[in-house]
């Protein structure tokens, strides 16, 4: 099983789903919650710190907002790293099962 393109020898491979029985990798729960969660943690420190610099700071309502926020990340980078090794596992299946893949460097498409 190779995972760089047979024609340029890059690394930035997708797979091409054809719909058929393809095992599809489990996302952990935990990465659902993280990735939506850093988003708005990474919105509320903006907006905090915009706060600080044209008013009168942070208003009490977005500091609890951006601590619940910080926690709720942790919480879940820390669910998430407990998923890590399941996650992986599941990922190296999908890789294996996929047969159709795409070169997103020079467009060339192949099947294993
Ligand atoms: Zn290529």
């Amino acid at each position: 099983m190779q995972y760089r393109c047979p024609k340029c020898q890059s690394a930035k491979i997708m797979p091409l789903s054809n719909g058929t029985n393809v095992v599809k990798p489990v996302v952990p729960k935990s990465l659902v919650i993280l990735i939506p969660a850093l988003f708005i943690l990474l919105f509320l420190v903006v907006l905090s710190i915009g706060m600080w610099i044209f008013g009168n700071g942070a208003g009490p309502t977005l500091q609890i907002a951006t601590v619940v926020i910080f926690v709720i990340c942790v919480l879940a980078g820390l669910m998430f790293w407990r998923d890590l090794p399941n996650f992986k596992i599941s990922m190296q299946n999908f890789m294996n099962s996929n047969k159709d893949w795409k070169c997103r460097d020079c467009h060339h498409e192949w099947h294993v």
